[in-house]
This record gives structure tokens, C-alpha cells and sequence, in this order.
């Protein structure tokens, strides 16, 4: 482990990263992909957690939701999360890695509730754990479910996979001229008002002195060269 810049780590997956380039669902290839990276990091000797968002199924504050409550929507965002961390946990066990999902919510007969010290023991044991259902509360997102957890399991980084390769001025994907930040203070992300993450989880890591790494999820090998140290895409520290 002691030749990894970071040892413990939780890794932030968008529900947008899992639909790959459909418009919402679940696609498996990308699925696959990705827990190729993970096992490949798994195996360099890191901890790893996740967090899984749900948006590619179902988002408490968007169109799909008008009109119901925003509670009601948002456990269904909620449950949404579940979805995709049951469909992560078969892509990282046919890559050969033992894992564990823990919900927020609790639903014994599909996964075991979320218990700090039990999600400690597994990650000593070698498991990947998968936190799903974000903080169990609504009104909150899986980023700040991300900081939440990223702190309980003493992680020395939040690693938020996207499928660009970090922070931008400007929207990337819509401005070809838009400029890549290599490191960012917590203050400028939410002065700037950049998309990193929401401000609840940029307040928590800042309080917490959690460092962030925004990085490119689809480009193979990626999650391990954040790990040994590289200099791939944007680091969010104080
Ligand atoms: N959600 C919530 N509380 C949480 C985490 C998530 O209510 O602690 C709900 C919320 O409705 C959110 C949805 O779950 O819109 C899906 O999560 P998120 O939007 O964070 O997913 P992502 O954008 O990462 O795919």
C-alpha cells in the first residue's frame, strides 16, 4: 500500500456516468469498464468505497418529479441509487473482488443497512463497500452522501468520476476553448460556482480539510494513476 499517493479512498459515480451514452438506465459495457478500473486499483492494495447516484433512473428535483412531493421524490431518487449499486456490485464480483452493499435505507432481503463499524471491517477485510441510498435523508444529493461517508470511513480523498477530464471554466463538451484548472481551492469552487460537486459536500470536505479529485472515468487506467500520484485532472484542496 505504501507506494500509493492514496491508500483509502471513496469514489463518487454519477447515476449520468453509469447510462454511458444513453439518456438514462443502466449500461453494462460502461458498467464493466468501470469495474475493470476498480479492481485494477483494488488490486495496486487500495481501500475503496462508493458512492452511486441514482440520476440516470430517477432525480427528486427534475421534470419527472412535478408535481409530487419533493420528500417522496427524493426517496425515489433514493431508491433509484439502490438500483445501480446492486448492478455495480455483479460487475465487481465477475471482476473476482468481494464487496458489500450497505444501504442508507433498510432493506435486509437485497443488502445489509449501513453500520460505520461494520463498513470498517469489511474495507479491513479486502471489500469493496457500496454505499447506496445516499445519507438516507431527503432534501440531500449522493455528492454530499460522498463527503458524508468519505469522512466516517477515514478516506484520505473524495475521487469524482466523471466523463470529463476535470474542472473546466466553462462547459467542455460545449466550448472547445474552455480551460482545464490542475488544482482548485475549496473557496474558488464555490465563489466561481463551479459544477464540482454541490456546496453542502464542498462545505463538508472544507471543514474537513478532504482533498477532491475530479477526474475522467472512461479513460482506462485513469482511477489507478490518481492513486499512485499522477497528475490527472483537478485537485480540490484548501
Ligand atoms: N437523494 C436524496 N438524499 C440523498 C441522496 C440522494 O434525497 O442523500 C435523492 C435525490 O432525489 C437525488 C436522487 O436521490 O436527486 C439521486 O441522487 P443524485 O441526484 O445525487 O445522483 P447523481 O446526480 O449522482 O446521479
Amino acid at each position: 500500500m505504501s507506494n500509493l499517493r492514496f491508500s483509502q479512498v471513496l469514489l463518487k459515480i454519477s447515476g449520468e456516468a453509469l447510462a454511458g451514452g444513453r439518456p438514462f438506465g443502466i449500461d453494462n459495457q460502461t458498467i464493466t469498464n468501470f469495474c475493470q478500473e476498480i479492481a485494477q486499483a483494488a488490486e495496486a492494495g487500495a481501500r475503496i468505497s462508493l458512492v452511486i447516484g441514482g440520476g440516470n433512473i430517477f432525480r427528486g428535483v427534475s421534470d419527472q418529479a412535478a408535481g409530487m412531493d419533493r420528500a417522496s421524490a427524493d426517496y425515489m431518487g433514493m431508491l433509484a441509487t439502490v438500483l445501480n449499486a446492486l448492478a455495480v456490485q455483479e460487475g465487481l464480483e465477475k471482476q473476482g473482488l468481494s464487496t458489500r452493499v450497505m444501504s442508507a435505507i433498510t432493506m435486509r432481503e437485497v443488502c445489509e443497512p449501513y453500520i460505520r463499524r461494520r463498513a470498517l471491517r469489511h474495507l479491513e477485510k479486502g471489500r469493496v463497500v457500496i454505499c447506496a441510498a445516499g445519507t438516507g435523508n431527503p432534501y440531500f444529493t449522493t455528492d454530499t452522501a460522498a463527503a458524508l461517508r468519505a469522512m466516517e470511513l477515514k478516506t484520505e480523498a473524495i475521487l469524482k468520476g466523471t466523463k470529463v477530464d476535470g474542472v473546466y471554466d466553462k462547459d467542455p463538451l460545449k466550448h472547445p476553448d474552455a480551460v482545464k484548472f490542475e488544482t482548485l481551492t475549496y473557496m474558488d469552487v464555490l465563489e466561481k460556482r463551479l459544477r464540482v460537486m454541490d456546496t453542502t459536500a464542498i462545505s463538508l470536505a472544507m471543514d474537513n480539510k478532504l482533498p477532491i479529485v475530479v477526474f475522467n472515468m472512461f479513460t482506462p487506467g485513469n482511477l489507478k494513476r490518481v492513486l499512485v500520484g499522477e497528475p490527472v485532472g483537478t485537485v480540490v484542496k484548501g
